[in-house]
């Protein structure tokens, strides 16, 4: 019989950890006071007892050869210190021999804690791919959205990871700006990307659970939310100003209304030459349906 894990609800992981065993060594977010999210509202931030996680792999030793890919949750994995982190990776090294991969969710913060040498010693023991939310690269759009990081401290950080071998697939949130912001967001947004180099970009929507005016209460600033055409303006500034080596890109979570899917720098045209196509006849341009909705 599959062991069964009993998760602390809410539980996300990224798209691409679809097919990896999760276990939960954190609960929610350390920071959890980002203006836009609302994943973690609902939960008490928690380090988990690692009596509690070590029981749980053990649980799985009868499937140890199946085990591939392992994705630590929740918010922030990764804030757990050196130390924690090195014996949960080795007890997930000794416990299942055919990984080929471990990853988290990570804030800059977390990696700027550890020292370059932690951060490769945690790479050896297989910790391969941190997810960031990067959201945006501009300071004041940081500051009122409250991520409690900067250009600098992402940058840094980020940079830093990578040296250490680690690799990064990090998300900007179109839209995050609405329309005062816009301009800024999207020019700042490329400089940080530019200036990490991630394996991973993807961008998201920025989306209102619970609401437009719940997020504008939240919002230290004046909002106004961008209409779908300014969305795609938005992506076009964004994309047009990236300066990538090899980063795969992706903009197709189900909050994007235009999908779009490349490898850049060599992708750019193409990519922008759909966006131009869309602004120009968005009725013929085989959109999602929800997005002709309301044009
Ligand atoms: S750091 Fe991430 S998970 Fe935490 S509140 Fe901000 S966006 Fe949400």
């Amino acid at each position: 019989m599959t062991p069964y894990l009993s998760y602390d609800e809410p539980l996300f992981r990224p798209p691409s950890e679809a097919y990896s065993l999760i276990f939960q060594v954190t609960l929610g977010c350390s920071w959890n006071q980002c203006a836009f999210c609302e994943m973690y509202t609902s939960k008490k931030f928690k380090v988990k007892k690692e009596a509690d996680i070590f029981k749980e792999i053990e649980a799985f030793s009868n499937f140890s050869s199946d085990i591939k890919k392992v994705f630590l949750a929740d918010g922030n994995a990764f804030v757990l210190s050196f130390e924690r982190l090195s014996r949960i990776l080795d007890k997930l090294n000794e416990s299942f021999p055919k990984l080929t991969r471990i990853s988290a969710y990570a804030l800059p913060k977390d990696i700027l804690s550890k020292t370059e040498e932690e951060l490769q010693i945690l790479v050896k023991k297989g910790l391969k791919l941190l997810y960031v939310g990067i959201e945006s690269g501009d300071n004041e759009l940081l500051e009122r959205i409250n991520k409690g990081e900067t250009f600098e401290s992402t940058s840094e950080a980020l940079i830093k990871a990578r040296k250490a071998g680690l690799k990064l697939s990090v998300m900007i949130l179109n839209g995050l700006g609405g329309k005062k912001y816009t301009e800024q967001h999207a020019i700042n947004s490329a400089k940080v990307v530019n200036a990490i180099q991630p394996e991973y970009l993807s961008t998201l929507v920025l989306s209102f659970p619970y609401g437009v005016d719940h997020f504008k209460d939240r919002f230290d600033g004046d909002f106004e939310e961008l209409s779908k055409v300014e969305l795609i303006l938005e992506m076009g500034n964004f994309i047009s100003q990236l300066q990538l080596e090899n980063t795969i890109f992706r903009s197709d979570h189900a909050s994007n209304y235009l999908i779009l899917k490349g490898i850049l720098n060599r992708d750019k045209e193409e990519l922008l030459g759909r966006i131009s196509q869309v602004l120009q006849d968005p009725v013929h341009a085989n959109l999602r349906p929800e997005w002709m909705r309301g044009l």
